[in-house]
């Protein structure tokens, strides 16, 4: 597995009184070309560990590596676009020549220039507002050119810091849409955001950070779901087969359409096979089996507010 992002034991306490040890040692690893998610509320540590991945601020402790090049090495970040949050460009500039002005930053020239600048804004669907200023574009449309920006040089790694941040849901699903085709490209993207169902959309992996320490980390597949049950949509259970699974079938909801949903709780999949089966055999119908979960954002409350780990 080719790793993106990886850090072992990499700390920040920023000095002072009293000093404030916003990263404790975390280890974490990205795989190229994962959408992965960092969570945490306000103070948890996210723009920190940004800012350390990013050669923005400077460790107390620990290493860590993008694409296997030390983040000391300032040519760790060649491959990697940045959208920080609350970006502004100069409002006199046309979409058109903001993009100019980061291609000639990235070391582009002549006709490469202005055909990377084209084929962005056609890529953030931006062409129509090319050349009018940037002081007169929404918010949504601010955030597709800095995700446009980010994008100049072809990275394989893009941080997007609140990439939705303020924009109203049709601008959401642009850029949802957009970070999709970026994710299908095979580009690495390391989101940062509050909007936790737009992370619960799009992110294969997220990470929860709380006053500075990771306290989950997987895939939102499997941090999501409520232990081992799943909801059964079936013909109606026969009392004898419901008396017969005892107490793994929970209370039924009968639906206008004749079909009746309950929750089966059993240790595992085999077991959840076998109740099934015996179903099955007692000649129950099953239309559908999914697994019980809870919203990435239920997870999160409950983690920050009542999880001491
Ligand atoms: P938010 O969601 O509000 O952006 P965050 O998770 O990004 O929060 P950080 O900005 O990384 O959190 O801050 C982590 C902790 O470090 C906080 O307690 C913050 O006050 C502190 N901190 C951040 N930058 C500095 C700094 N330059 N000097 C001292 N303390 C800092």
């Amino acid at each position: 597995m080719s790793l993106a992002i990886q850090t072992a034991g990499l700390a920040k306490t920023y000095g002072g009184r009293p000093p404030v040890e916003a990263l404790k040692p975390l280890t974490l690893e990205v795989a190229a070309g994962e959408t992965f998610g960092l969570l945490g509320p306000n103070g948890a540590g996210k723009t920190t560990l940004v800012k350390l991945l990013l050669g923005l601020a400077h460790p107390t402790a620990g290493s860590a590596t993008l694409f296997g090049a030390p983040i000391e090495d300032a040519d760790a970040r060649r491959p990697v676009g940045f959208l920080p949050e609350g970006h502004r460009f100069p409002p006199f500039l046309t979409g058109r020549d903001a993009l100019d002005l980061f291609a000639r930053m990235s070391g582009l020239e002549g006709a490469g220039r202005d055909a990377r600048a084209r084929e962005l804004l056609a890529l953030v669907r931006l062409e129509a507002a090319a050349d009018r200023r940037v002081g007169t574009y929404s918010k949504g449309m601010l955030q597709r050119l800095g995700i446009a920006q980010a994008l100049m040089h072809r990275p394989r790694l893009v941080f997007l810091d609140e990439p939705t941040d303020g924009v109203d849901p049709v601008g959401r699903r642009e850029i949802r849409i957009l970070i999709e085709q970026l994710r299908d490209d095979g580009v690495t993207l390391f989101l940062n955001s509050h909007l936790l169902s737009e992370v619960e959309r799009v992110c294969t992996r997220v990470a929860i950070l709380k006053d500075g320490r990771m306290v989950r980390d997987g895939t939102v597949d499997d941090l999501t779901r409520q232990g081992r049950a799943w909801t059964v949509t079936s013909t109606p259970l026969p009392a004898e087969t419901r008396i017969a699974l005892e107490d793994a079938v929970g209370e039924t909801t009968e639906r206008p359409d004749g079909l009746e949903r309950y929750v089966v709780t059993m240790p595992d999949r085999v077991a959840l096979n076998a109740a099934l089966d015996a179903l099955r055999s007692s000649g129950v119908e099953v239309e559908a089996v999914e697994p019980v979960r809870q919203s990435l954002e239920d997870l999160f409350v409950e983690v920050v507010t009542h999880d001491e780990s």
